[in-house]
């Protein structure tokens, strides 16, 4: 079994209809301890991924790539360029993602990505606070096979994501905000999560 790019465009289409259907709830959030835009900017560049012909890409790998520049060109803001860093390294490392460890390693690189580009750690209020325990349930899950590692990756991403509410945060424009930035959920952390829960969802 390998994930090829049929496996990409149903994973891309579940994330870009979260992320459609809960633009506002997003928006609402950046609006919180942000400049209100999180949502409008993610659906923006989702809805660019959406038109992309994905047959035209000769790999999952090559597809992956071409997303992730795309999100660069349209989402705009700090999340766009960490977005699109995080489905080019994605792509870079996909192979041919045969195994639950290859899809582990492709994600991780991703990740990565997004903390050489951010320079974030766990605990300055982003997405890498949900994304980097994922990241760890998935290891740990990863023997299980891939569907066994996702789950438990969606939760833990949750987890981290909620786990941002009484954070004060140190990295983007919430820093700005000081101590007032806690006492809101991150929205970076929860676009994240329907990122993974979408994962979960359409590559098990
Ligand atoms: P902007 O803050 O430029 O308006 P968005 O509203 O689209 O961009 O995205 C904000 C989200 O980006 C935050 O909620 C946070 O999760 C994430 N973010 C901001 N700066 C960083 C960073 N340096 N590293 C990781 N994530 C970050
Ligand atoms: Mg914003």
């Amino acid at each position: 079994m390998s994930l090829d790019t049929s496996s990409v465009v149903a994973w891309l289409t579940d994330f870009a209809s979260v992320i459609h259907d809960n633009a506002d709830l997003l928006t609402d959030l950046d609006r919180e301890i942000g400049d209100g835009d999180h949502g409008s900017n993610m659906d923006r560049g989702m809805k660019a991924v959406a038109e992309l012909e994905s047959a035209s890409f000769p790999t999952a790998a090559d597809y992956l790539k071409k997303i992730g520049m795309t999100l660069v060109s349209t989402v705009g803001g700090a999340s766009g360029p960490l977005y699109g860093t995080f489905f080019l390294r994605v792509g870079t490392a996909w192979g041919d993602a045969a195994s639950a460890e290859d899809l582990g390693k492709a994600l991780r690189a991703g990740l990565d990505g997004i903390l050489a580009r951010g320079k974030a750690e766990v605990g300055d209020k982003t997405m890498v606070d949900a994304l980097t325990p994922a990241l760890a349930a998935y290891d740990e899950h990863a023997s299980e096979g891939i569907e066994a590692a996702l789950n438990a990756a969606a939760l833990a991403c949750a987890a981290g994501r909620d786990a941002t509410i009484p954070l004060v945060a140190r990295k983007g424009r919430a820093s700005y905000l000081g101590e007032r930035s806690a006492g809101h959920q991150d929205p970076g952390a929860t676009s994240v999560t329907f990122l993974i829960e979408a994962a979960a969802r359409s590559l098990a």
